[in-house]
């Protein structure tokens, strides 16, 4: 039986298409200059295998002129251009890519970076403008076309006069409604600001025609209007350039670019990598927290790009929470997007990455902690809480890659510590990792509860973020030592004769705790004497899992 071929309503997917793809209509500008940059690209190619062709990087750019009279924004370039054939075919078939087919046919050729591939992209076009006038003339033709739409109607195509190679859309610009705004679209510093955020890293030159004014030559305060043709893209990512190349500042520059934060940022790390998933990364380790950062309304995330076009802001997937505080961009070539470019399609490529990611940035900390120990306390001030949230959430599931990074302040060597360090220097006597718990130093300092383990000569941690005890009773033990609380019942302390005084006092002064266990009712398990004191004259000590401090912030949670 002959199949039949399905029909669309092509005026309706047109519609739905324009309308429904893209959450930011802003993109529409991102999909054009897409389309120039690919075109120019192709040219280039052509070029490398057609002796007749000379490519000048010089003649090669994409240029956005806006003209608010006429409402129009022009988006030519100098690219490969297209037939009649070529306007028929990729612009009216909807989801037929021309760039796509060009990029299977050239498959051999090494490191193309044609972006387009679904075929729908320039119709976005339509989110904006009621009018849309293409004018190309292929490489390689006399004759020029020129293809018309006003959207869901179809579209024209008839001869026309164009004096160089390459491509030219016009956009009528949609009027203003009450609901809708356009105008921006027509305002110099707004698609300036678009250009930037989505096609920085375009790798030919975009231009705009900037106007401003400035000091007349020779005369004083008077000023003279001018209009300059600028390059408004950065072109090439620092992200591909050699590591060699490029000093700290040249990082922290991008880091300030880019507004990752406005701090300076203690390390960064550029990774460029060549395995199943290729990508390229730069991450930076801020010195500061985000004034949010301890907050819900705070969003971790790298930004990511496919083939230098910005693809997401803020990728949350590609970060681990507790590495939440890292800033900075993915590029890749290898990602499986969607059809609006805005989110992906499979995870897997991106699944490879974070994991790749999460051990760079480990280690990048781990060295940072060795070789830089000042920087490393000033990160570990700024982001540590989240590290030790980090080792207690999920059930302690990351905590073999977080607690070497974790420190606490040291009784001994006044100042913090790590696990490793406290346990290096852990004598055979010593059979537990004590810490003790409390608001702050000063408290801590003057519990009677470290005096026995201080007497001894044990170093003590002090835990006085509120998440410290409950990082360490998940962590429970670090190289095979024990923690223990300095207010625990059994210290681990070998006794001497000092006991058997204890005892017999005990026995001396049975009434007395009675009478005052009595006293005190259910505020207390029971009375007892203490082997531990030396000038205090009584301890609160607990029995069982949790400590006092931790029931104490266990009962102020909300539930
Ligand atoms: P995609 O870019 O995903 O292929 P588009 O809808 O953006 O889809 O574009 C469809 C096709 O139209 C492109 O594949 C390309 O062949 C052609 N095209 C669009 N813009 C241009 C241009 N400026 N110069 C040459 N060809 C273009
Ligand atoms: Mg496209």
């Amino acid at each position: 039986m002959a199949k039949k071929q399905f029909k669309a309503e092509s005026k309706r997917l047109l519609e739905m298409m324009i309308n429904s793809i893209y959450t930011q209509r802003e993109i529409f500008l991102r999909e054009l200059i897409s389309n120039a940059s690919d075109a120019v690209d192709k040219i280039y190619y052509r070029a490398l295998t057609d002796e007749q062709l000379v490519f000048n990087k010089e003649d090669y750019y994409i240029k956005v002129t806006a003209d608010k009279a006429n409402r129009t924004l022009t988006i030519s370039d100098t690219g490969i251009g297209m037939t009649k054939e070529d306007l028929e075919n990729n612009l009216g078939i909807i989801a037929k890519s021309g760039s796509l087919a060009f990029k299977k046919e050239n498959e051999a050729q090494d490191g193309h970076n044609i972006i387009g591939q679904f075929g729908v992209g320039f119709y976005s076009a339509f989110m904006v403008a009621d009018v849309v006038t293409v004018t190309s003339r292929a490489v390689g033709s006399e004759e020029a076309y020129k293809w018309e739409s006003t959207g869901a109607e179809g579209y024209t195509i008839e001869a026309a006069e164009k004096a160089t190679v390459g491509t030219e859309i016009v956009l009528k610009i949609k009027p203003n409604t009450e609901d809708d705004q356009y105008d921006e679209f027509l305002e110099q510093y707004r698609l300036k600001a678009i250009i930037k955020k989505y096609s920085d890293f375009i790798r030919y030159p975009i231009k705009m025609d900037i106007s401003g004014s400035r000091p007349k030559e020779g005369e004083d305060n008077e000023f003279e209007e001018y209009v300059e043709e600028q390059t408004v893209n950065s072109m090439v990512p620092i992200w591909r350039k050699n590591k060699s190349e490029l000093t700290d500042a040249d990082y922290e520059n991008f880091y300030a670019e880019k507004r990752y934060g406005f701090d300076k940022p203690l390390k960064h790390i550029h990774l460029s990598v060549d395995g199943a998933v290729r990508y390229q990364a730069i991450l930076y380790i801020p010195e500061s927290t985000p004034f949010d950062y301890y907050t819900k309304e705070f969003e971790k995330g790298l930004e990511l790009y496919s083939n230098g076009v910005l693809i997401m802001d803020k990728c949350a997937d590609l970060l681990p929470d507790y590495f939440g505080f890292v800033k900075g961009m993915v590029d890749s070539e290898d990602l499986s997007l969607n059809i609006s470019r805005e989110m992906l399609q499979h995870d897997r490529q991106l699944k490879q990455i974070a994991k790749n990611i999460q051990s760079k940035i480990k280690s990048q900390l781990q060295s940072l902690l060795k070789d830089e120990r000042e920087k490393y306390e000033k990160f570990y001030e700024s982001f540590g809480r989240q590290l030790k949230f980090g080792v207690y959430n999920d059930y302690g599931m990351h905590k073999d890659v977080l607690q070497d990074l974790l420190m606490f302040y040291s009784s001994k060597e006044k100042k913090v510590v790590t696990l490793d360090e406290y346990v290096s220097r852990m004598t055979e006597e010593q059979k537990y990792i004590y810490y003790a718990t409390g608001e702050s130093k000063e408290r801590i300092e003057k519990l009677p509860q470290t005096e026995l383990v201080a007497d001894k000569g044990f170093e003590i941690l002090y835990l006085t973020d509120d998440i410290d005890e409950f990082a360490i009773k998940i962590i429970s033990s670090y190289k095979d030592k024990e923690f223990k609380s300095v207010s625990s019942g059994d210290l681990g302390i070998e006794a001497d004769e000092k006991d058997k005084e204890t005892e017999a006092e005990a026995n001396e002064s049975k009434e007395l705790f009675e009478a005052m266990k009595a006293f005190l009712g259910d505020k207390v398990k029971s009375v007892r004497a203490s082997k531990r004191l030396k000038s205090h004259p009584v301890c609160l000590t607990t029995e069982g899992e949790l400590t006092i401090e931790m029931e104490k912030i266990l009962n102020a949670m909300p539930n």
